[in-house]
């Protein structure tokens, strides 16, 4: 006979239930379990921890933790529910703490940053014309160092894929455009970008707004019905992929025929590489060990809110690209979150990231790789950027997006003449539609 718990579950507070997205808190067996496995347990100076937190919410008292820096510190990673007992899905907790802020108080960029997007189509408010030119020019540039008969297709109706752009890359991070481009030239590729609410990153997801999460969703599913694109694809990682998809679900939930096709990056490139459409020449990284970061959208949160992470698939194309490949300790749905993800890349909590991301640093260093190969622009420039700022002398490695080491392993198919003269005369067609007068190179 199954014995009674020594303090029965309370029922919480009216409308606390619902306010936590529904999350059954009294669930909590306040083990610590949570805490011991958060990276930001201990943080200097942040008052509470995660089991702390819970016990708050559990008692009903959800404005001093809405009002707390912890939401925003903390980064969505789900580290704390992988070995929770209740099972409990604490990052939706933190999404609906997040929510609960008044928007002239979120911090830093991220509330501005959806509006943006609402308003504009990107979060940094780039003008259609500087987006077209944009494209044009570094199209042109890759056209003219690798990829003769290359451009970016823009809104060009019934392509088998539609793939939305990152704005960071738009902006300034112009060479990281290039490596999806160059994989689809390789593959040949029938490709689009949109002209109108390009951007691939669900702002909404990071400022804890779900109502812009469902309208950037719902532009994506409009956006693909009007091209007749076959299918899309959301490069990069938490706000892209995983928020996007979140998105889509959703609207797939409120309105059974807004479903839509969304194949994720990494399936895509193992079909490409499997069906013999890109060529790859692993020779090019000899001498150098690679490792493999999973980034928490991709894997952890995917696996719990998705029921499938990507754990299997980037080791693969990784493992068609170089030769030798080491793995991070502990891995896979253990692996240590960077510290940028939930929007804290923008976020004001830069020392507080860089901590989180302590173990990250350490994990690197043991493994002993030369290159940490990523799948999102934020485990990017964290891993990349703020780590060697925070632990000078600690990171001497590499980091390269897989798709970036994919492209620079291929071995590219001259197109023919007929091929070429096809995709410039595409080229110079669309960019007079549009206005736009490519730079030459
Ligand atoms: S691990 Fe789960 S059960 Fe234990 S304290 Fe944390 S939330 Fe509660
Ligand atoms: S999601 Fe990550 S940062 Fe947030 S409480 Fe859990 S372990 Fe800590």
């Amino acid at each position: 006979m199954p014995r009674p718990p020594a303090m029965p579950p309370r029922d919480l507070p009216p409308g606390v239930t619902s306010a936590l997205a529904g999350l059954d808190l009294p669930a909590c067996a306040t083990c610590g379990a949570c805490a011991g496995d958060c990276p930001i347990t201990g943080l200097e100076g942040l008052e509470l921890d995660i089991r702390e937190v819970l016990r708050l919410l559990a008692t009903g008292q959800l404005d001093p933790v809405a009002e707390s820096r912890f939401p925003w510190i903390c980064t969505g990673c789900g580290r704390c529910s992988v070995n929770c007992p209740a099972d409990i899905d604490i990052v939706s907790i933190m999404d609906a703490l997040k929510a609960r802020r008044p928007r002239d108080k979120v911090p830093g960029t991220l509330h501005k940053g959806t509006i943006a997007t609402l308003e504009t189509g990107n979060c940094l408010a780039i003008p259609l014309d500087d987006y077209l030119q944009t494209l044009a020019d570094m199209g042109a540039e890759l056209a003219g160092e690798e990829c003769p008969g290359f451009y970016v297709p823009v809104d060009k109706p019934q392509a088998d894929i539609l793939f939305f752009p990152n704005s960071k890359e738009i902006f300034g991070d112009f060479d990281d455009l290039k490596w999806w481009w160059k994989i689809f030239y390789a593959a040949r590729e029938s490709w689009t970008v949109p002209a109108q609410n390009w951007e691939a990153v669900d702002w909404g997801l990071f400022a804890g707004n779900r109502a812009a999460s469902l309208e950037f969703a719902r532009r994506k599913i409009e956006i693909c019905r009007k091209l007749e694109a076959k299918t899309m694809i959301m490069p990069d990682g938490g706000g892209a992929s995983y928020g996007c998809r979140l998105g889509l679900k959703a609207c797939a939930a409120d309105d059974p025929a807004a479903g839509i096709d969304c194949v994720y990056l990494y399936t895509y490139l193992v079909n490409l590489i499997q069906s013999g459409r890109l060529t790859l020449d692993k020779s090019r990284n000899a001498g150098k060990t690679f490792t493999w970061h999973d980034s928490c959208k991709h894997g952890r949160e995917l696996e719990r809110h998705f029921g499938y992470g990507y754990y299997d698939e980037p080791r693969w194309i990784l493992s068609q690209c170089v030769d030798d490949l080491v793995e991070l300790k502990p891995t896979r749905g253990h692996n240590y979150c960077c510290g940028a993800g939930g929007g804290n890349w923008p976020l004001p909590f830069e020392a507080e990231s860089a901590w989180h991301g302590r173990f990250k640093v350490e994990q690197i260093r043991n493994s002993g790789a030369d290159v940490v190969v990523v799948g999102c622009s934020t485990c990017h420039d964290q891993i990349m950027k703020r780590l060697p700022k925070f632990y000078k002398g600690e990171c001497s490695y590499q980091v390269k997006f897989l798709w970036e080491v994919v492209a620079e392993s291929l071995v590219l198919t001259p197109w023919t003449g007929a091929e070429i003269a096809r995709g410039q005369a595409e080229a110079a067609a669309q960019w007079e539609r549009y206005g736009i007068e490519p730079d030459s190179f």
